[in-house]
């Protein structure tokens, strides 16, 4: 397991988490907001996702501005 933090999607509060050893997308609830968010370990670290937006998790940046409403950074 690794340590390490993510900010929220939603709140962007710094979450710790521990990663496993695999490349799985994970879901994290944030202690914050308590909405739950998916974290992915890339190659370079790990980026978080929106839950509905889990369908585009191959989709690098985001091109799904009408469905999904937003697009912050
Ligand atoms: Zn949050």
């Amino acid at each position: 397991m690794t340590s390490t933090s993510v900010t929220c999607p939603y709140c962007t509060t710094s979450v710790s988490l521990d990663l496993s050893e695999s490349y799985e997308p994970v879901f994290q609830v944030c202690p914050d907001c308590g909405r739950r968010f998916i974290v992915e370990r890339t190659a370079d670290g790990v980026r978080v996702l929106r839950e509905k937006d889990a369908p585009s998790l191959s989709i690098p940046d985001c091109r799904e501005i009408e469905r999904s409403g937003s697009c912050e950074q």
